[in-house]
């Protein structure tokens, strides 16, 4: 693509609902959820790269920045280039997990057009790292199931993550109370992106009618 992939960043720390929203937005017409924690997740375990994922995941650390960064060029050409002559104009990407440092936010700036940074404030962290161990009971996760390992997520998320909200523009970002019940959280959320979706009529039925 030859321009920048217009985006929104969900940001926030672990367990904080950035996947939950992102999945439901995702389903929207005008909106392409993108989320790392599931590109990573979706790469053969026994490939080169999927062994360097699992060295870092199962520890708890972030995994390096030029290798990250080159997989998200890659998934964002063959999974998000095809959808951009939809009706409405190329997709808003709902990025979920990236950038997670500054490096990466640097190395990114040439690729985004960052339209709002959500960022999902949850001051009980305590009721995070409940939510995620919950979560790895019922999905398996290998990456979250010890509890020194979530714990070291959070100690990354404030040292190398939190830092990134710094990278844009202030007037970007929009504070969402993470600790409201789901469909409050989508609430909030929705009423920061009205404002930069594009007007457009979607057109209907096969022949194009327009509504
Ligand atoms: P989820 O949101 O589904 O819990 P995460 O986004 O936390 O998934 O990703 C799980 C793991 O994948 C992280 O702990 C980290 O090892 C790796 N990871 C995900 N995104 C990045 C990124 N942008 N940079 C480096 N590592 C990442």
């Amino acid at each position: 693509m030859g321009g920048r992939y217009p985006s929104v960043l969900l940001f926030g720390a672990p367990g904080v609902g950035k996947g939950t929203q992102g999945a439901v937005l995702g389903k929207i017409p005008g909106f392409f959820h993108m989320s790392t924690g599931d590109m990573f997740r979706s790469l053969d375990r026994e490939s080169e790269l999927g062994k360097v994922f699992l060295e870092y995941s199962s520890k708890g650390l972030l995994v390096p920045d030029e290798f990250t960064v080159d997989l998200w060029r890659d998934y964002m050409r063959t999974h998000y280039e095809p959808l951009t002559d939809a009706p409405c104009g190329p997709p808003i990407v709902l990025l979920d997990g990236i950038p997670r440092n500054l490096r990466q936010a640097e190395l990114m700036d040439d690729a985004i057009e960052v339209r709002r940074v959500l960022h999902l404030v949850a001051s009980d962290i305590d009721a995070l790292v409940e939510r995620i161990r919950r979560r790895a009971l019922e999905q398996g996760r290998h990456d979250d199931a010890d509890e020194s390992v979530i714990r070291n997520r959070y100690e990354v998320y404030e040292r190398e993550t939190a830092p990134v909200l710094g990278h844009y523009p202030s007037e970007l970002v929009v504070e969402i109370d993470a600790l409201e019940p789901p469909l409050g959280v989508l609430r909030q959320v929705v009423d920061a992106l009205e404002p930069i979706v594009p007007a457009c009529k979607a057109r209907v039925g096969a022949r194009g009618a327009r509504t």
